[in-house]
């Protein structure tokens, strides 16, 4: 289990969350940061640093952002 950046963070890339996660699993993609799911503790602590709420954990996910995990963990391969 793992939390994930939704689209949201596209074009926002506040980065708000990279300093605060403790196992250092936040990366800068092109368009977004990416969390790495194999890597995620779950604490949630970058959840309420993201200024646009773009932090979500991974059964929360809506339908439509279903693809933002693929990315993630298409991202750090
Ligand atoms: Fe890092 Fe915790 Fe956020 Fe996972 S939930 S990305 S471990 S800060």
């Amino acid at each position: 289990m793992a939390f994930v950046i939704t689209d949201s963070c596209r074009y926002e890339k506040a980065a708000e969350c990279v300093g605060i996660c403790p196992v250092d699993c936040i990366q800068e993609g092109k368009d977004q940061y990416f969390i790495d799911p194999n890597v995620c503790i779950d604490c949630g602590a970058c959840v309420a640093a993201c200024p646009v709420d773009a932090i979500v954990d991974e059964h929360d996910l809506p339908d439509d952002q279903e693809e933002q995990l693929e990315k993630a963990e298409n991202f750090f391969g």
